[in-house]
């Protein structure tokens, strides 16, 4: 789902279905649904994305642009036409490199904004809106697809973990809207009277773990998330168990119907520290030299039984919101910490919420805990 009728309105809210009618062709081979696709190339958002204008993204309706770029993306995909591909890249890179918050979402009041004016923006009763990061997912799957490094899967994990994962309210209802004001808190749909956009790929999202954990080429299986799961792939099985990030290791056990030469690609996480990161191969450490795409890499006669497990040591680390002088995140591992700090003056009716996207924010704004009242160090 993309964007809001307002965005459509005021400047081209389209969505995908360019990247739609590029799957037509793909599915058909019949040159009119791509030539179709080609012509919500739009151009006000593509050139100054294709040229590398950071700005330009200033004020721009966050989810009506990032699904343009998946359709782009994918129109590459199937063209092979590389400015297509260029302008998702710096595209990518401009939202997930500059203007993600913490929790791995972008935009304020579903909107983006000059990074610079972070300091101010933060202590607004917003927030970032759930379904940016939902398709944010999808253009980091794509730009991986083409060329694997291990910093789109940091994206990912940083998304899934402080933004999919905690967007599900126990017992059911989505997050629209999650503040990034201190001490502010975070409130969930109803289930009879509130559908918005954070509904519908709400319920999508949490189908997004199981989708990057593994990927492979055709010598090479990548393993890039520490999520407990069993992938066949070719003839064998490969199971992964961990509690992570309870626990700070996983282990991988293959099994094969015959000895197999491979390569395994072990993701060496941005968090954590390479000389502390320990490889074993069947309960003996092995030295694994680590990739300039952010990979370790063995490359062997692997056997049925065999075992890899990998310690992935957390530690706390800050940091800092770019631009602002006085606000960090804390982190254990890729975990974003938050602060237990009550409930003191608020009802079980103040954590959810009805209506439309508007009533959402407005309600967020309803009772934020005085700033003076956060504890600070
Ligand atoms: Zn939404």
């Amino acid at each position: 789902m993309a964007g809001n009728a307002g965005a459509a309105r005021k400047n081209g809210g389209f969505g995908g279905p360019h990247e739609v009618l590029a799957d037509v062709y793909a599915f058909t081979g019949e040159k009119k649904y791509l030539k179709l696709a080609e012509k919500f190339r739009h151009n006000i958002v593509f050139e100054p994305m294709l040229h590398g204008d950071s700005m330009f993204l200033n004020k721009h309706h966050a989810n009506t642009e990032i699904p343009k770029f998946i359709g782009y993306e994918r129109i590459y995909q199937l063209t092979g036409d590389m400015q297509w591909h260029n302008a998702a890249r710096f595209f990518w890179e401009e939202v997930a490199l500059h203007r993600t918050w913490a929790n791995g979402g972008t935009s304020q009041w579903e909107h983006f904004f000059n990074p610079a004016h972070n300091e101010a923006k933060v202590n607004e009763t917003c927030g970032p809106e759930t379904c940016c990061p939902y398709n944010m997912l999808k253009l980091t799957q794509q730009l991986y697809t083409r060329q694997p490094h291990a910093a789109y899967i940091d994206y990912c994990e940083q998304a899934l973990y402080n933004s999919i994962l905690p967007s599900l309210a126990p017992g059911g209802g989505f997050v629209y809207y999650t503040s990034m004001r201190p001490g502010n808190f975070r409130r969930f749909s109803r289930p009879f009277d509130a559908f918005w956009c954070d509904v519908g790929t709400g319920m999508e999202n949490h189908g997004k773990y199981g989708e990057m954990i593994y990927a492979a080429d055709k010598q090479q299986l990548y393993i890039n998330l520490f999520i407990p799961s069993v992938l066949t792939w070719k003839d064998m099985v490969v199971r992964q168990e961990t509690t992570f990030p309870a626990e700070t290791r996983t282990q991988i056990t293959l099994e094969l119907k015959q000895n197999r030469r491979f390569t395994l690609s072990l993701r060496q996480p941005a968090w954590a520290k390479a000389q502390k990161v320990i490889i074993m191969v069947n309960h003996q450490p092995v030295s694994a030299p680590a990739n300039a795409d952010g990979y370790w890499r063995i490359t062997r006669l692997w056997k049925s039984g065999d075992c890899v497990e990998m310690s992935l040591p957390m530690q706390i680390t800050a940091r800092r919101l770019p631009h602002s002088p006085d606000h960090a995140a804390f982190f254990y591992g890729p975990v974003l910490l938050a602060g237990l700090l009550g409930t003191d003056g608020l009802e079980r009716s103040d954590f959810y919420e009805g209506g439309n996207n508007t009533d959402a924010a407005n309600q967020l704004a309803a009772k934020p805990l005085p700033l003076t009242d956060v504890p600070t160090f």
